[in-house]
């Protein structure tokens, strides 16, 4: 067989896609991937009978009855961790969202990239201050409070 004849059977071959079923490699895959099947069905059969054996009677396995508890306390924790992540994330939106709103112009409602300072339509000052009364966020040439009803400075 030539080289050349050997390199393009070997390109065919990989661009077949798949071994042949007789390769040991594709037979041990295969018979690893049936055993870790087997193995995780075995498993949930083991918790199922564990989850009904409980609830039948406690105190039988002490120890594991313990790490059972340890384990569900750490769940628990980890469940509230993840729901105080998820409200930051909603918090953080929310601050984007109305870090948005100030770039829209409270006159003419064109919108403004951000760090923009004036209106590029109109000329209005973007973004918010603090009321001089109650410190409530206030967009720029807002005259009275909606808070607290103070007149603001120009
Ligand atoms: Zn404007
Ligand atoms: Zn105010």
């Amino acid at each position: 067989m030539s080289d050349l004849f050997e390199g393009l059977s070997g390109i065919m071959k990989g661009l077949s896609g798949f071994m042949p079923q007789d390769d040991p490699n594709v037979k041990i895959m295969n018979v690893q991937s049936e055993i870790n099947e087997l193995r995780k069905k075995e498993t949930e059969i083991y918790a199922e009978i564990g989850r009904q054996v409980l609830a039948e009677k406690t105190g039988l396995f002490p120890d594991l009855e313990n790490k059972l508890q340890l384990v569900k306390i750490s769940l628990q924790e980890a469940e509230q961790k993840l729901k105080s992540a998820q409200e930051e994330k909603l918090t953080i939106e929310a601050a984007k969202k109305a870090e948005e709103k100030t770039l829209t112009c409270p006159s003419c409602g064109t919108y403004n990239a951000e760090g923009i300072k004036f209106c590029q339509e109109c000329g209005s000052r973007l973004g918010t201050l603090r009321c001089s009364g109650c410190g409530t966020e206030l967009s720029y040439g807002t005259r009275y409070c909606g808070e607290c009803g103070k007149k603001q400075e120009e």
